[in-house]
């Protein structure tokens, strides 16, 4: 029979030996959208072992412009992106073994969703997350690839704990295209996403592989201007992070249990405390206030102002309000939690 990795096992850099190396790889991927889908995309056909996908997030329609996993029938069977990933995946590659999370990440589950992961690589769109994981990661010894796309334009950096500079070190040193909040104003383009998830792929290869030629710069490609530029990053003298090890995104700071949604007109509430929620005693609840639609993922209430999507944890987004007063208040009225 034909080896389903004869091109990887042939190309000189990989080999034989190289490609077991592949096949026993761990590898989590934190958020699942236009970057994470296409990394998690590579990882699966070319054979990483065991693949931990994990994101907060159900498809929606305006993310099948880019977004490569998903399609129309996960938007209207509203599928979390994790889970639908996991299936197209499997059909793909059945011999990888996949796990998809619908979680949101924060500091206190961090350390435990990426502790068994050789690498993390980042398909997030937003610098908390990233921040927590930066943290994470460098604590933990374990190398993760950042990346980040805007517009035209994308950049991605890899960290590797002892040896590199990390992402506190580079934020503080430039401002970074993918920093501004404008995510809601300059869009993004469907080209630029795969560009940079197979520079953080390739990089994870390379982790892999124990080679050399690891990207040691901040790289920032704009497809629109064809500008390839690499920027050198020092290590900061007294990064938190990296040099004083405080971990402060670990460390102190109480976690957002509000957060608005970055170009969404939505805002993310998550529970202080550990709840389990009967989507079948919700419904009873609200069915007389609104529509109640739910699935074994999630529950959707709409009312003509406001859509409240609740997971069973009890973590809600709230579509029709970027105002986090407003939403809390939503949530208390629908949840009473
Ligand atoms: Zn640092």
């Amino acid at each position: 029979m034909e080896n389903r990795y004869l091109s990887q096992i042939v190309f000189p850099e990989i080999g034989k030996e190289g490609q077991e190396k592949i096949r026993n790889a761990k590898i989590a991927v934190i958020g699942c959208g236009a970057l994470g889908g296409i990394i998690a995309n590579n990882l699966v056909r070319a054979g990483v072992g065991k693949i931990k996908i994990v994101d907060r997030d159900l498809v929606e329609i305006g993310n099948l412009q880019r977004q490569i996993l998903y399609d129309e029938e996960d938007v209207k069977n509203r599928i979390p992106k994790a889970v639908a990933a996991k299936k197209r995946l499997e059909k793909i590659n059945s011999e990888v073994k996949i796990e998809a999370m619908v979680i949101d990440v924060n500091p206190e589950n961090i350390e435990e969703l990426i502790k068994d992961s050789d690498i993390v690589l980042d398909g997030t769109d937003n610098f908390e997350t990233r921040f927590i994981i930066n943290d994470a990661c460098l604590k933990n010894g374990i190398p993760w690839i950042y990346g980040a796309v805007i517009g035209s334009a994308g950049s991605t950096m890899t960290i590797i704990p002892e040896k590199t500079p990390c992402l506190r070190c580079m934020i503080e040193q430039i401002p970074h295209p993918g920093s501004l909040p404008t995510c809601d104003t300059m869009g993004v383009l469907n080209t630029i996403p795969s560009l940079i998830a197979s520079i953080q792929t390739t990089e994870a290869f390379k982790i892999i592989l124990s080679k050399e030629s690891l990207n040691k710069n901040l790289i920032i490609v704009d497809l629109w201007l064809n500008s390839f530029e690499k920027i050198n990053i020092e290590k900061k003298k007294n990064c938190p992070s990296c040099v004083q090890k405080i971990y402060p995104a670990l460390e102190g700071e109480e976690i957002s249990h509000a957060v608005t949604l970055c170009g969404r007109n939505a805002v993310q509430i998550v529970p202080k405390r550990k709840i389990s929620i009967s989507f079948e005693k919700l419904k009873n609840k609200l069915k007389s206030l609104g529509e109640v639609k739910y699935n074994e993922f999630v529950l959707s209430f709409k009312n003509p102002e406001y859509e409240l999507i609740v997971f069973p944890d009890g973590r809600t987004i709230i579509k029709g309000t970027t105002d986090i007063s407003i939403a809390k208040s939503l949530f208390a009225r629908y949840l009473g939690i």
